[in-house]
């Protein structure tokens, strides 16, 4: 597997989207790794895992092309992680598509309830898109992949989910938004015992020590370590901290170095790396 990412910033984008602060200032003059978009991922080109509103800009820069994603993955209904509306572009004269496969979207319930609105208005007979519920630490196929949704610490009203992805026998676990792993999740991840081979971290708060809701580098290296010590990941694990807000002061390239010491890469917009 390979998983790219395609928009690493929290909800306000970084620069922020109304921000004049001196992080987002240095931000922009930077430019390059620095300009962050809204969280979105994908994996083998094929699995998309959420559907923000900054989905048509990767299409434009990242060379997104939505006509091969077949499952879409949403972690929760906040705006920077699912832009409803935006499925509506996949039906009638809005797009004209080569071949007649099914889009398939896994969320849970407050997701399910902006998304299925739009797509009883506006869908297609042939290949429909297709809406399913999902719930936490229930497994289920998405094409090639074995996923289970894992509890989130994060506004707990949105019912959101993190998830572990596998394929022949490598595992991925996509990790934001959180906080410190719920007892559930950590309970789930040691009965199942499955290695990691690539663990992406919510990194928010950056150098803040956030704990509940999304994390910081502080909380982010004491759950790699903690993986460490559960046997479920080891020395070829790959760590990423992903999810950015300016908030948490780092540009990219300040940023590195002091991932770099704590085991971690730093995911930017555009940046692929195998599992
Ligand atoms: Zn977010
Ligand atoms: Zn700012
Ligand atoms: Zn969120």
């Amino acid at each position: 597997m390979e998983i790219k990412y395609l928009g690493t910033a929290a909800a306000e984008g970084w620069p922020g989207l109304f921000c004049s602060c001196d992080h987002c200032r240095r931000a922009r003059l930077a430019g390059g790794a620095s300009i962050r978009t809204r969280s979105q991922a994908i994996v083998d080109e094929s699995l998309l895992i959420d559907f923000p509103p900054d989905t048509y800009l990767h299409v434009l820069q990242q060379g997104l092309d939505l006509t091969r994603v077949t499952h879409c993955l949403i972690t929760h209904d906040h705006s920077d992680h699912l832009y409803a509306g935006d499925f509506a572009m996949r039906s009638g004269a809005f797009a004209h598509r080569q071949t007649q496969e099914e889009l398939t979207v896994f969320a849970t319930l407050p997701a399910c309830e902006k998304i299925w609105p739009v797509l009883s208005k506006h869908n297609d007979s042939e290949g429909p898109t297709v809406c399913c519920q999902i719930r936490p630490f229930e497994p289920f196929a998405a094409g090639r992949y074995q996923v289970v949704p894992l509890k989130a610490d994060h506004a707990q009203e949105s019912e959101p989910v993190i998830y572990l992805i596998s394929r022949e026998g490598r595992t991925l676990l996509y990790g934001n938004d959180t906080g410190w792993f719920p007892q559930e999740t950590w309970q789930y991840l040691k009965e199942e015992g499955h290695l990691l081979n690539l663990v992406s971290l919510d990194c928010t708060a950056l150098q803040l020590d956030w704990r509940r809701g999304h994390m910081g580098l502080a909380a982010c290296a004491e759950v790699r370590q903690k993986l460490i010590e559960m046997r479920l990941a080891d020395d070829q694990t790959h760590f990423v901290i992903n999810h950015f807000s300016h908030n948490g002061g780092l540009i990219h390239d300040e940023l590195v170095p002091v991932a770099a010491e704590l085991g971690f890469s730093v995911a930017y917009d555009g940046l692929t790396v195998p599992v």
